[in-house]
């Protein structure tokens, strides 16, 4: 399974600062690599957070500037939002993100034109196949940890997971989610690992 985590402003209030830290030091602990979405704007606010994923040698790719669904924008709308957040891992991170690209919310996954407009920037649109729905208030961490642990089980193939670096759910159901896979045999990749030659 390829674990991404989506690196962004929380949309709730409630969720413990640190939570990202405490996810990059269990993925250390674990010795996994995960691949990490930064969002722009975030990137710009929490550049030493930012800069300890790259650090960490996970991989980078790029959640857009605004955090706005994608087909919202028009054209020009849609490539200066996504530039103005590759600008920003650059110059913070330091690393390229392309031809890595995650849609806020997953809007436009099969939009044509995001996807031409995406392609003439060098990025290909990154999927999902398996949703922790940490983002929801009500879930608890248990119930995250076993909505990744029986998709990924029961499905056949390299899987996707999406989880996101604030809620508290993600930050505590990630140990025992880790540990199950890893019990079961399931080897950790990054998304380059599952998509390229595809
Ligand atoms: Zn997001």
């Amino acid at each position: 399974m390829a674990l991404t985590i989506d690196a962004e402003h929380p949309d709730g209030s409630r969720c413990a600062r640190g939570n990202c830290l405490r996810i990059l030091d269990e993925l250390d602990r674990v010795g996994v690599r995960a691949t990490f979405f930064l969002q722009g704007r975030w990137v710009t606010s929490h550049p030493q957070l930012a800069c300890e994923v790259a650090k960490r040698g996970h991989l980078i790719g790029n959640h857009s500037h605004y955090h706005a669904r994608m087909p919202l924008f028009t054209a020009s709308g849609q490539i200066s939002d996504v530039t103005e957040a590759e600008e920003a891992i650059r110059s913070v991170v330091g690393v390229d993100p392309r031809p890595w690209f995650r849609s806020p919310f997953g809007a436009g996954l099969d939009d044509e034109e995001l996807t031409r407009n995406l392609g003439r920037l060098g990025y290909r649109n990154v999927p999902w196949h398996v949703d922790g729905q940490d983002w929801e208030a009500n879930r608890s961490a248990r119930q995250v940890e076993e909505s990744v642990v029986r998709g990924i089980l029961s499905a056949n193939g390299a899987q996707i997971v999406l989880l996101h670096s604030w809620p508290d759910q993600a930050a505590e159901a990630l140990p025992r989610i880790l540990a199950r896979l890893a019990d079961e045999g399931v080897e950790f990749i990054t998304v380059d690992q599952v998509l390229n030659g595809n």
